[in-house]
């Protein structure tokens, strides 16, 4: 064994570092004594020294003969024979899959010659000749760029029935014009260098545009690098005693157990791949050749058993000799993770640790969703940002009062939403808009309630009643379907398949008997037994927080107050806002009170025992009255008709007072407890007495109150003060405690000061996020994002998926320093990111007590922070 080059014999499946899955994996089934036709890989590391200096390594090529030399021995076959020529792939494989960015290379080693020769010693002259034009084809298109339509074109002109040998011959000299006319040279008929420069191509298909953009979206490091197999020719396309198939262990789709597969008699891998002919299942293999059909069974077993894991195959069959071309841990679809996971505990073959490692939260949030019968689709009218997943159908309604009003299932079209749209979006089945992206009002709001929901579908026209789309008009009343995992928008109702997974964390169905949901359990008890991180919800109302228990919340991490102000309640905030006086205050004050005890009431009842923690109101004021436009248009149409404006001129006068220019970093949160006096006093005391009602009632209420927005002690101790003075004054209530979210860099910072005022800390990441990175979170979307991402400044929305080297850190900072200060404090995390997969582990590692997230996304978040112990 050398530097460059390993042989079969001299790998195996830990080496995907230097020899690429497919090279790893070749290996090791030689050194399991499988059936793999003699080959070698060249390691990831000569790539990287080729793309480094652009020429291929000293001493490679010779160490490539020399590997070659063992291949020829251990077939009795010579390359460059002209007579009996042994033939080469050649194929890439790097560290990660990589579907559809592979390059190969088939036949290398023949030419003018030895086609001939391989024509006698097959005694099969339409094989060999349509052997050699497929390898001018593939190595034309790979080694020079020769566009695959040149090929094509000729090819097409040959028409469209099989080909005979002497067809055959014409097609090659008429593929090596092609080569010559776009290459500038003749099609290489030295088999050395055919090879060696197949394996330059190879090094070189890994900087191609495709393949970069492809590990930029799926993370892949852009510098490792792709390995070289290559492999002795074996041939599945030499008779009716050859063929090609794909094979899988166990049931891709359902993790049934079992074999599975398509096998395509008298074939070449290319064949199944291109669909030129259908395949058949893969037990009708063993009618053809049961010998055959029996070692594969056998092969089978034993990669199951090696691997421990579903395996996927291709393999050949020669002349009545089965060979392995390749395998892996296969792919497999969400439901079927979960399913062979839990069967392999079962069988005893791995760990409940192991089994929780090979499943996802992103796997079970698919399994979450409803669906739509694909095949039952009509072609879409247009395709928005996939913003919230599911299926949803229904009546055409564009306002947010016709949606709330409606009696049947509606989808509330909009060109964008905002906080007034609220009702609407409640009643709606799914949202769509207009405007925005993943992290919209729409967007953001719809995931929180596990709607579905299409934002930025770019082309629809909505004007009053109706809306413009793909050519189409589409009136109030239509039934439209849109799909939140494509975001596609299909015209009329398409039948949908309700989630299975949701009707049985809701306690309508029991797992009993179905391998799916049996599965789950399994892997979710196991997950909530090793966790560290605890899951909470984002709820603000007793039905929400209910829903969230039976999906396993312990707690509502994040009640946002300010959505129990909407609606008829608006008039009280709008005479809250427009009094004039103290003790016109105090009233609007005392009529909110009663209502918010009862809504607070609601909530700890449906978390009896377990911790609510209650935000106080947030949002700045001048979002509870009508938009500026809407005014002014409302007081330009009673002076037109030289009537009195009358109200609408008081909220005018008070919207044009109150207006910011970045109301995001404008009087809201913390600071509106500073300057709006008796209103965080009024929340304070409905939570007290709320809890004092649940006391009294034997319910068990744990109710806190957390602060928002704070960026020093100094705000955080005001409030504190007042709020204590309040809860002292309520008899019955349990004790209360007070803590602050840290959403502002600079409460990361000193978190150390502001823990001497706070209990618990709750990391508001969206604020956060958009703070530390200076990134409206309600424009950056649609404004730029597209255009990030396509750039890969970053793989993913930062709003997503908690940005770990910038947000992250002071998420760690804040930790370290409040923690110092005060060893008993708890911490957690409210922000959307407390029920992303990706962040949930981030968390756990930070030492977090627990995440929030919104109801819909508890169960996943159970399944991560488990996975994250593991
Ligand atoms: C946050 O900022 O992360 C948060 C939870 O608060 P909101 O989304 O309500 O601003
Ligand atoms: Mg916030």
């Amino acid at each position: 064994m050398s530097g460059y080059v390993y042989d079969f014999v001299d790998g195996n499946k830990d080496l995907k570092d230097l020899l690429g899955g497919k090279g790893a994996n070749l290996a090791e089934m030689t050194r399991m004594g499988l059936p793999v036709p003699p080959g070698f890989t060249i390691t990831t590391e000569a790539c990287r020294a080729y793309l480094r200096t652009g020429t291929l390594p000293a001493g490679l090529l010779d160490e490539v003969e020399d590997h070659l030399r063992g291949v020829q021995a251990a077939l009795g076959k010579t390359f460059g024979d002209p007579d009996d020529p042994l033939l080469l792939s050649v194929r890439s494989g790097g560290k990660f899959s990589m579907p559809g960015m592979m390059e190969t290379i088939l036949d290398i080693g023949l030419n003018d010659t030895s086609v001939t020769g391989l024509a006698r010693v097959s005694a099969d002259e339409r094989f060999a000749w349509d052997s050699y034009r497929r390898l001018i084809q593939m190595f034309g298109r790979t080694v020079f760029d020769v566009p695959a339509e040149a090929f094509e074109a000729e090819l097409a002109g040959f028409g469209a029935t099989e080909l005979d040998a002497g067809e055959l011959r014409d097609l090659v000299r008429a593929y090596q014009k092609v080569f010559e006319t776009h290459t500038g040279r003749a099609f290489p008929q030295a088999p050395h260098e055919q090879l060696f420069l197949a394996i330059g191509a190879v090094f070189r298909s890994w900087n191609a545009e495709r393949a970069v953009l492809y590990r930029r979206q799926e993370r892949i490091p852009q510098d490792l690098g792709t390995a070289v197999t290559v492999m002795a020719m074996v041939f599945g396309n030499r008779g009716d005693d050859s063929g090609t198939g794909v094979a899988f262990t166990r049931d891709p789709a359902t993790g049934r157990r079992g074999s599975y597969g398509d096998y395509l008699g008298n074939a070449q891998g290319e064949d199944v791949v291109a669909g030129i002919r259908n395949t058949v299942p893969l037990h009708e293999l063993a009618t053809v050749d049961a010998a055959s059909y029996e070692q594969l069974l056998a092969v089978m077993q034993r990669l199951e058993d090696h691997y421990r894991d579903l395996c996927d195959i291709e393999f050949t069959i020669e002349g009545g000799k089965l060979w392995m071309l390749q395998t892996r841990v296969g792919k497999r679809t969400p439901a079927a993770a979960f399913v062979i996971a839990a069967q392999l505990v079962e069988e005893g073959v791995i760990t409940l640790d192991e089994a929780l490692r090979r499943v996802t939260g992103e796997q079970l949030a698919h399994l979450m969703f409803p669906s739509f019968d694909e095949a039952a689709a009509p072609p879409p009218l247009t395709t928005g940002v996939p913003a919230s997943p599911g299926a949803a159908v229904g009546a055409v309604v564009f306002d947010s009062a016709a949606a709330a009003a409606a009696t049947g299932p509606v989808i509330l079209v909009r060109r964008e939403t905002n906080p007034d749209d609220l009702p609407g979006m409640i009643a709606a089945q799914g949202i769509l808009t207009a405007r925005g992206g993943k992290t919209s009002h729409a967007a953001v709001v719809a995931r929180g309630m596990g709607k579905t929901c299409v934002c930025g579908a770019e082309d629809l026209r909505i004007e009053g009643d109706t809306c413009t789309v793909g050519g189409r008009t589409v009136r109030a009343g239509d039934v439209i379907s849109i799909d939140g995992g494509n975001g596609r928008v299909y015209p009329g109702p398409v039948p949908v398949h309700p989630s299975r997974v949701v009707r049985y964390f809701e306690g309508e169905v029991a797992a009993d008997g179905d391998p799916l949901l049996t599965a789950i359990e399994r892997l979710m008890d196991h997950a909530g037994q090793v966790a560290r991180l605890g899951v909470h919800a984002n709820a603000d109302t007793g039905a929400d927080a209910a829903r969230a228990r039976r999906f396993g919340a312990t707690g509502v991490g994040l009640c946002r107050t300010e959505h129990m102000f909407l609606g008829d309640r608006r008039v009280l905030v709008e005479r809250l806002i427009l009094a004039e006086d103290a003790t016109e205050r105090e009233a609007a004050l005392a009529a909110l009170l009663p209502l918010q005890r009862a809504d607070f009431e609601e909530l700890l009842t449906a978390m009896d025992g377990l911790p609510v923690t209650v935000r106080l109101i947030d949002p700045p004021l001048h979002e509870f009255l009508p938009p500026l436009e809407e005014l002014t248009a409302r007081v330009a149409r009673a002076e037109a008709l030289n009537e009195d404006a009358g109200h609408a001129g008081v909220l005018l006068n008070a919207v044009r007072r109150m207006h910011e220019s970045n109301p995001m970093l404008g009087l809201r949160g913390v600071r509106l407890g500073l300057v709006v006096p008796g209103l965080f006093e009024m929340q304070v005391r409905a939570v007290a007495e709320a809890a004092a009602a649940r006391a009294a009632a034997g319910g068990d209420p744990r109710p806190e109150i957390m602060v928002p927005l704070v960026g020093t002690i100094q705000e955080l101790e005001i409030v504190r003060a007042e709020a204590e003075r309040v809860l002292a004054a309520v008899p019955g209530a349990p004790p209360i405690r007070i803590g602050t979210m840290i959403e502002v860099p600079r409460a990361a910072l000193t978190a150390g000061e502001i823990a001497g005022a706070a209990e618990f800390f709750s990391f508001g990441t969206n604020d956060l996020t958009q703070m530390t990175w200076g990134f409206s979170r309600d424009d950056v979307e649609g404004a730029f994002f597209g255009r990030y991402l396509e750039l890969g400044v970053f793989a993913v929305s930062p709003f997503e998926s908690l940005d770990r080297s910038g947000v992250g850190e002071l998420v760690r900072i804040a930790v370290d320093r409040g923690r110092a200060a005060r060893p008993d404090l708890t911490v957690g995390v409210c922000g959307e990111h407390g029920g992303d997969p990706a962040s949930v582990r981030f968390f756990h590692d930070a030492g977090l007590d627990y995440v929030s997230c919104s109801p819909f996304r508890v169960p996943i978040a159970r399944l991560e922070a488990g996975r994250a112990a593991v």
